[in-house]
């Protein structure tokens, strides 16, 4: 048993963009275990992608496809997987952690009697798996101790794609042994990711709302700080999530990607899947009452306090600077 298998996902024929953070972080433990790292990609008619996979620093790209497996069902990629990881035996699977993996993973990884080391948001040394708990507040870590495959899927934004190295990458195809009966689930509609019909992609000033915000009652006092600084106003997503601002306000790995040359943080916490969301902006500051709440370990500048008393205040410093 060696080697680290990345399980790339494709829908229609289009990545998954989370498929080449989850290559990236395979081929670093790959490096870091001194075992080679491969893909595999399931599905059907994917020249296109395996074009693509193929100019990867892989040893191997397999090609997992079959008429069945054209459109997604758990049960299909669980049959197909199976007889896939049995012939590999790969050491570590690494998946991205997506809607489709968070389907399927469990009962494949239970096939083999493992768990899915879910959620993962980072490898130390050892190799050790971290996931958070508790809504962030703790982070667990996780490692291997019996035998057989180990199986993790990783947390959006955890990895950078861009990170992936390139290079070249043999491709061999894999033709499951698969029959209709043993297919018991209809694919239905997919989940869709919020629609953007404001695009705050753009925006150069942004202030966004936390759940310190308390109450829909409360958003007013952060429209009126936007409304001074002439911001976009933006969520975390338990504030979409409840209704008080509309989804496409939403910023995160399952909203939108900002990047202004400010990021006003009021009442978030800084959960990574908000993080990825506006990591990339120029500078950032937070406004919570909780010192160790870690936005501040991505904040350019902090305040330590009540948002009740400072954003009011700092609304009244910015309309009085107008003047
Ligand atoms: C698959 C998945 C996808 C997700 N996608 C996203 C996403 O796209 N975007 C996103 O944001 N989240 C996303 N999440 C949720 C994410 O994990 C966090 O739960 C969420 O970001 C927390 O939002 P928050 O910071 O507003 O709330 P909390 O974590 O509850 O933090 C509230 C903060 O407000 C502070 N506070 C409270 N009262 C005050 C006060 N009076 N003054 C000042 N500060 C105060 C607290 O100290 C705390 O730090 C996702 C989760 C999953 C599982």
């Amino acid at each position: 048993m060696s080697g680290v298998l990345v399980m790339m996902e494709q829908r229609a024929g289009a990545w998954n963009r989370m498929s080449f953070e989850a290559l990236a972080a395979g081929q670093q433990l790959a490096a870091k275990l001194g075992m080679e790292c491969s893909a595999a990609v399931i599905g059907k008619g994917l020249d296109a992608l395996q074009a693509e996979l193929a100019q990867k620093k892989l040893s191997k790209v397999t090609m997992v496809q079959h008429d069945l497996l054209e459109h997604y069902t758990s049960d299909g990629y669980v049959v197909a997987l199976e007889q896939l990881v049995k012939q590999e035996n790969p050491a570590y699977i690494l998946l991205p952690h997506t809607y489709q993996v968070r389907d399927f993973a469990p009962t494949l990884a239970t096939r083999f009697k493992q768990v899915l080391i879910s959620d993962v948001i980072a490898i130390h040394d050892g190799p050790v798996f971290v996931r958070q708990l508790f809504q962030g507040k703790l982070n667990g870590d996780y490692k291997q101790t019996g035998a057989g495959s180990c199986f993790v899927s990783l947390q959006a934004g955890a990895f950078r794609a861009e990170a992936v190295e390139a290079g070249t990458a043999a491709v061999e195809n894999f033709t499951p042994q698969l029959e209709p009966s043993q297919i018991r689930v209809a694919p239905g509609e997919p989940f869709r990711e919020a629609a953007q019909t404001v695009d705050l992609s753009a925006a150069p000033v942004i202030v966004s709302v936390g759940r310190g915000i308390a109450g829909q009652e409360n958003i007013g006092i952060i429209e009126e700080l936007a409304a001074a600084l002439g911001a976009e106003l933006a969520a975390s997503r338990p504030i979409c999530d409840n209704g008080w601002l509309p989804m496409e306000r939403q910023v995160g790995s399952s909203g939108q990607t900002v990047s202004p040359k400010l990021y006003l943080a009021v009442g978030i916490s800084g959960a990574i899947q908000h993080i990825v969301g506006m990591k990339g902006s120029k500078i950032v500051i937070a406004i919570n009452k909780d010192e160790s709440a870690p936005i501040f370990e991505i904040a350019d500048y902090g305040v330590v306090g009540d948002l009740f008393e400072v954003v009011p205040a700092l609304t009244k410093a910015v309309l009085a600077a107008k003047k």
